[in-house]
């Protein structure tokens, strides 16, 4: 499911314009349905990439609906879950944040691009029990059934061959953090592999890797943490790594052969015992202490300009230096505000910032490029106390202020939203023209895609 709010939000999704419909994900956030249980969520290559920005450090959704961030670390019923959005394209991985709204052709094609900035933060993370992304390591499929797999998907042979299917940071971080599970998608295929760190893998190609990029899954002289190793798993421990197939629905029917549960056991003295009247007990889900100190310690090294040189001076040493001391000040913090400031949901609640699929014909007749300062993001930026750099150089703070009432107010039946709407939508309207005016100034590829103009 993609997250989808409006129909606004299809001009920032990067797929055929055939596929671009509203799907049912705008249910959950209008409050019409909810998700029965918690459910994090991680972003792929066909994203609402403009809600994704909005919440880049992670936030939720929709209720119950929890988004981990481009890149993310939580602890989830005391088991820790960490996530690379997006898919990896070698253009863009040394890049900053440069996209900017309302994306250009190019921009909604780049934009979820996994950069190397995120990977470096989760590389200084120490052995996770469960790592999510959306593209699979590079070479993980060695440690599996090959002939199988490309028995089912025979085209992907080739990158098979020459060692180059999936992501080489991903390949990277599988071999410093050795999460016990790794879970993936985007390939469209089930397969399942165990990779056993320190050993060669007995596939196919094992040892036909020609590809550059790739690095090998056994050596050990990475840049990743070489000399910090003491609390990472010795040799030989496994990481059970699954890829999900995609769900269809074909006759009205829908398939769930791709559909898997795993019982992954987790401290009980971390589970909320507040089941009554029936109700499921609420898992708890917490912020990873390590991951605020990464976030603290990193960014000042955070770019939104295409060339993003500094983290390639960095020597790792120094960052996990940094990080350790970013440590100390994370648990002075959990001492001085107690242990609830690290209680996800007591930090960040679900708040609606672009209009509702219903909402939208008040903001506007036109489709506007909606930017918003999303209230999580605010949230977290105080916590770990870093100023907040997503979308806050678009609206002014009067402007995003009273956008945040239109989507409280528009909650409620009897209210002047509709005038307040207008102000908005002058406003927002007058930035739309002025982001027009810009992509005139530039070359003429980069025109097409300003939202509502599109003609294709
Ligand atoms: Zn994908």
């Amino acid at each position: 499911m993609r997250a989808i709010r409006n129909e606004a939000d299809l001009d920032s999704l990067s797929v055929p314009n055939k596929y671009k419909k509203l799907g049912d994900f705008h249910k959950y956030y209008a409050g019409e349905k909810k998700a029965p249980i918690l459910t994090l969520v991680i972003g792929g290559n066909h994203e609402a990439s403009n809600f994704m920005w909005e919440l880049y450090y992670g936030g939720w959704l929709a209720p119950n609906i929890y988004y981990l961030g481009a890149a993310g670390c939580v602890e989830v019923a005391g088991l820790t879950i960490a996530a690379c959005s997006g898919i990896y394209n070698a253009r863009h991985y040394k890049c900053g944040r440069f996209e900017r709204q309302p994306y250009s052709r190019d921009d909604v094609r780049s934009v979820y691009h996994v950069r190397q900035f995120d990977v470096t933060k989760l590389g200084l993370l120490r052995h996770p029990d469960i790592f999510l992304s959306h593209d699979w390591p590079n070479g993980v499929e060695q440690y599996g059934d090959v002939p199988n797999l490309l028995r089912r998907k025979p085209f992907f042979r080739d990158e098979v061959l020459s060692f180059s299917l999936g992501s080489p940071p991903l390949q990277a971080l599988l071999r410093d953090l050795k999460p016990r599970f790794w879970f993936s998608a985007h390939l469209h295929v089930r397969f399942a592999a165990t990779v056993t760190h320190g050993v060669p893998p007995c596939g196919l190609v094992s040892f036909q890797n020609t590809n550059p990029e790739a690095l090998p899954l056994d050596d050990d002289d990475d840049e990743f943490g070489e000399n910090d190793t003491s609390e990472n798993p010795p040799h030989g421990c496994t990481t059970e790594f699954l890829a999900l197939g995609k769900c269809g629905v074909k006759n009205e029917y829908l398939h769930l052969t791709w559909l898997q549960f795993i019982d992954i056991s987790a401290p009980e003295d971390h589970m909320h015992q507040t089941e009554k009247d029936g109700e499921r007990p609420e898992i708890s889900l917490r912020f990873h202490r390590d991951w605020l100190s990464i976030t603290r310690a990193t960014h000042k090294y955070f770019s939104l300009q295409r060339h993003d040189s500094c983290l390639q001076s960095l020597q790792h040493e120094k960052l996990r230096a940094n990080v350790q001391k970013e440590r100390a000040e994370v648990d002075y913090m959990v001492q001085a505000k107690g242990s609830d400031c690290l209680d996800v949901r007591k930090v960040q609640s679900f708040t609606r910032t672009a209009p509702t699929q219903g909402e939208l014909q008040v903001w506007s007749e036109n489709r506007c490029p909606y930017i918003f300062n999303n209230p999580q993001t605010e949230a977290f930026c105080e916590l770990v106390q870093i100023p907040n750099l997503i979308n806050t150089q678009h609206l002014s703070t009067q402007s995003l202020h009273r956008s945040r009432n239109i989507s409280a107010q528009s909650l409620e039946p009897n209210t002047s939203t509709a005038t307040n709407a207008t102000d908005v939508a002058t406003e927002i309207a007058q930035i739309r023209a002025a982001a027009l005016d810009r992509k005139r100034k530039r070359k003429p590829a980069s025109v097409h895609a300003i939202p509502g103009t599109d003609t294709q």
